[in-house]
Order: structure tokens, then sequence, then C-alpha cells
């Protein structure tokens, strides 16, 4: 069950209401390229401009260092905002300070204020107590609906909890109870799909859901080590050295769960037009690294997917920048959209490559944070959750 409150637990009608979103959002060329997490705060935001509060939206943009800089500024966020939804949206230049301060003042019931970019402060990520305190002030409610950043303790989603009533926004809500209530009692069997690039980035998510999980189906480059761990030669495939000791461990403690692949595409160079071949997973030639899943893999997850009631998917199965390699990724996310599991993909490119796909509405919840999601399947508490109030 949910243990903090959210904003349906308290009276917010006409309310100064301080909202931490997640706005970090692509931009090309000044304009939103993906709009995948303004769409998601919508829920919370239309509630609040329903109980008739004055919303003040927050929130980071990218990685500006502490200072302004154009190209990271809200301002583009603010006008596709303002065109998406039926309330004007009003823009300020800073998050604190005299501007800010007037900005929210004047701000009235039911109208919307988005702050310049957070990030543009050094003490937003230093948490700086006084930082917390200046945010704060602009508003009587905090509500933090920034999955994206919880696992981060900045001062406007964790420090400025310390001085208001602090509750969670929708999709903080919809996010922890995808990927933390439903993992803690799974429908069986339960199955996590792990690849990308590294080992090391997973290893948390193993040991968390090792005991928990009925399969662990492993693609990408990750699957490389493991391979190297059983005492293959790989060829030119990234490998994680570092990570053999860590590889032979998991294969010895959980290796009846742990699925690895049985044929691989390999290329003979890593580029888009590389020259490349499916073979069964063996040695690789010297000069020969591998890219992607094989055919046979595809099936052989397929099997498992499909008897599954439980999958969450985290990391592509191959280079999927690479249209010759991006198969095992893109036949997987279509093999899990059709799945009639409970489907949960963490964040990040596996959640590209089902939106790439078409497939998201198919997926019970795609997450929007890839780096807090990650934390989440490895059972971490976020401090962005944490400094919320209890129930
Ligand atoms: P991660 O951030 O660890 O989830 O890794 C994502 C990256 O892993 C993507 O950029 C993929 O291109 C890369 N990746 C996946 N499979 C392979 C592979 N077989 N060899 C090299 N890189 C890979």
């Amino acid at each position: 069950m949910f243990q903090k409150k959210t904003i349906k637990d308290i009276d917010l009608t006409g309310k100064k209401v301080f909202v931490r979103v997640d706005f970090n959002v692509p931009l090309k060329n000044g304009i939103v390229a993906d709009d995948t997490r303004i769409k998601a705060a919508l829920p919370t935001i239309q509630y609040l401009l329903d109980q008739n509060a004055a919303v003040i939206l927050a929130s980071h943009l990218g990685r500006p260092g502490g200072e302004f800089k154009k190209e990271f500024s809200l301002r583009p966020v603010a006008e596709y905002l303002d065109q998406m939804i039926d309330t004007r949206v009003i823009f300020v230049e800073d998050c604190v300070g005299e501007k800010a301060e007037i900005a929210a003042r004047d701000l009235k019931n039911g109208e919307i204020l988005l702050l310049e970019n957070t990030r543009f402060h050094s003490e937003e990520k230093a948490n700086e107590t006084l930082m917390g305190k200046k945010l704060a002030g602009l508003a009587e409610v905090f509500v933090n609906d920034a999955f994206g950043t919880a696992h981060r303790a900045h001062a406007s989603n964790v420090g400025i909890a310390k001085f208001l009533p602090a509750v969670a926004g929708l999709l903080l809500e919809k996010e922890i109870n995808y990927l933390g209530n439903t993992i803690i009692n799974p429908g069986k069997p339960f199955i996590a799909i792990l690849g990308g690039a590294k080992v090391s980035g997973k290893i948390g998510v193993i040991n968390n859901l090792a005991g928990k999980v009925d399969y662990v189906l492993v693609g990408g480059g990750m699957a490389n080590t493991f391979f190297a761990a059983q005492g293959y030669s790989m060829g030119d495939s990234l490998v994680e050295v570092e990570s053999l000791e860590t590889a032979r461990k998991i294969l010895k403690e959980i290796g009846e769960k742990l699925l690895l692949p049985v044929d691989v595409v390999i290329s003979n160079e890593f580029s888009e037009t590389a020259r490349h071949k499916i073979i069964p997973v063996g040695d690789i030639p010297e000069g020969w690294r591998i890219m992607d899943l094989g055919p046979e893999t595809l099936k052989k997850f397929e099997r498992i997917i499909s008897n599954s009631k439980t999958i969450v998917w985290n990391g592509p199965m191959g280079v999927f920048e690479f249209p010759a390699f991006a198969k095992g990724t893109f036949s997987l996310a279509k093999i899990v959209a059709e799945s009639p599991a409970v489907t949960i993909i963490g964040g990040g490119d596996s959640a590209a490559a089902v939106k790439e796909s078409g497939l998201s509405d198919k997926i019970n919840h795609v997450s929007t944070g890839g780096g807090a999601s990650l934390k989440m399947l490895e059972g971490t508490v976020l401090p962005g959750l944490e400094a919320l109030d209890n129930i």
C-alpha cells in the first residue's frame, strides 16, 4: 500500500500549491521534442485546477551546472504547456528571488505559473536549506510529482518538504504503485528482463529481485559478460572485465533462473553499416562483436513471456540505436506488449523503444524515470518519496 499522503488526502481548495514536476524533456532547436513527461504531469495539474488551486510548477531541465544557460530554459516548455491545456500558463524567469516571489504572490486561483529551471542555482543540487526555504515561501503546500528526480535529494524535491505540508502527486503515486508495490507482491510467474550495456548497472536489481522472480531474461551487452564468465571468448564484444567475478557469482547462485541468449547477431565493426550475421552462442571470432539477440533467443524468450503474469523490463537487447541491430529490442517490445501479463517498463532506452514502436498503450506502466525506476527495482527508498508526509 502507498504509505504517503497524496493530493487526494488533503484539502487543496483555493490553496497556493508548489508542484515539483519532471519537465526534463528533450528539446530540439528550442522546441519540445518529446512531451511524454509533460503529458504524464497533466492529471495532477488538472486535479489541482479542479480544486481551484493556484498552481506553481517547478522543474529542472538538463545539466546547466548551477547558472543560467539559455539552452536549458524552461520557456519553451511553458509555451508548449500553454498550447496543451485551456488554462493560460504564465512563465517567470527565475525560481527564487523577487521576480518569482511577485509572480507567485500575484498568481490567482485556477491559474498556472511555471518557474524557470531550478538548476540555474547551484543550491538546488546541493540541497541547501535556504533554497528549500525560499521555494517553500512561494506556496502553502508542496506536491512532488517528479518521479524522474525522486532518487535525488535536491532543494526542490526534498529540501522544500521540511517547510510545508508535503504530499505526492498522482504520477508519483502511480509510479511507486507499479514499480514498488507490484513487485513486492507480483502475480506469478514473475519475470524480469534485463539488458543494456553493463552488468554493473543492473547488479542491484538482480540482487533485489533474485528471491522474487521465477526467471531473469538477460540480453544486451551485459549478457556478454556472463558468456565471458562461462569461459567463451568474446572477440571484440563489450565485456566488463571488472564484473566477471560478480557474473560468476550470480551464475553460481541463481544460474538456473538466468536465461541467456542462445543465438546472437555479430558484426565486424561497431557501425550502422557493418557486415553482420547470426550465429549460435559460442566463441566469437576475433574482430567480431555481439550486437543483438538472434531469432532463436526471441522464440525462447517469447515462450517464457507468454506464460508469465508479471513482467518487468529494463534495458535494450542490443545496440538498438542502429536499425540493423534493433530487431531484438523492438521484437521484444512487441512480445511484451502483446502479453496478457501485468507489464512494467523501466524508463530510459526500453521505454523509448516501446514508444517508438507505438506500443506504449499496450503496456500497463511505462515509467517516466530511468535512474529512479532502476533504484526502485533495486529496492532503494527514494529520498523524494521519503521526504513526504506519512498517511
Ligand atoms: P544501459 O544504459 O546500461 O541500459 O545501456 C544502454 C546501451 O547499451 C545502449 O546505448 C545500447 O546501445 C547498449 N548496448 C546494448 N547491447 C549492446 C551490445 N551487445 N554491445 C554494446 N552495447 C550494447
